[in-house]
């Protein structure tokens, strides 16, 4: 679904059939956080771009809301974990590497 700011987000979720306005984040789910989530955090949030760059079946995404000092800069934390190779993927955009390795060619420094 799309999310207020214009980006395709799979765990976003909107209701407004018959006059409701009922948003939530799927992704930080039924967990403390998710009732300090709006939609504002949707703007700057990594997971639509996540997702684009890499659709990885076996990449998990996990998300929690950061309060930043005094609860300025308040802020979605992603992390994934691929289920193949069973570690923390540092790059989601990039992905592990275990499937798609990086050519050499990218990799040798100058
Ligand atoms: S906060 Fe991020 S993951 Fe959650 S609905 Fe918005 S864009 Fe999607």
């Amino acid at each position: 679904m799309q999310t207020p700011f214009g980006k395709e987000c799979p765990f976003f979720y909107g209701d407004y059939f018959r006059g409701k306005n009922h948003e939530e984040c799927r992704l930080v789910g039924t967990t403390i956080s998710a009732q300090k989530w709006t939609n504002k955090l949707c703007k700057t949030c990594a997971v639509p771009n996540i997702i684009l760059a890499n659709a990885c079946q076996f990449m998990n995404l996990k998300g929690s809301i950061s309060e930043g000092f005094l609860g300025l800069g308040k802020s979605m934390q992603i992390r994934a974990y691929c289920e193949k190779s069973q570690t923390i993927v540092k790059e989601p955009q990039i992905g592990c590497g275990l499937c798609h390795p990086i050519s050499e060619i990218f990799l040798t420094e100058k």
